[in-house]
């Protein structure tokens, strides 16, 4: 995975877009995480950061704004609560 810097936008390249994003190869996971369109090369994405159970996703500049952290925290407590089976524990 491509080094991690939390609030900068990063341009797309060949490279990150098959890069083993969160250990799955093909760049199979290099997608908004909120709205999960694949990014193109030359576009803009940048990796959320967060403290939290959710972890770190990557996000497109249409999804980001002032919120997005508590939407990034909420849609992983509406899919932990609704799709349980996805977790083994
Ligand atoms: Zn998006």
């Amino acid at each position: 995975m491509p080094g991690i810097e939390p609030d900068a936008y990063r341009v797309v390249t060949e490279e990150t877009m098959n890069a083993p994003w969160f250990g799955v190869p093909g760049g199979r996971l290099f997608r908004c995480w909120m709205c999960c369109k694949r990014f193109k090369v030359a576009e803009e994405y940048r990796l959320l950061v967060s403290r939290g159970p959710e972890g770190n996703c990557i996000i497109c500049k249409e999804c980001d704004g002032p919120t997005i952290e508590i939407q990034w925290a909420n849609r992983y407590a509406f899919a932990r609560e609704n799709f349980f089976w996805m977790w083994k524990g």
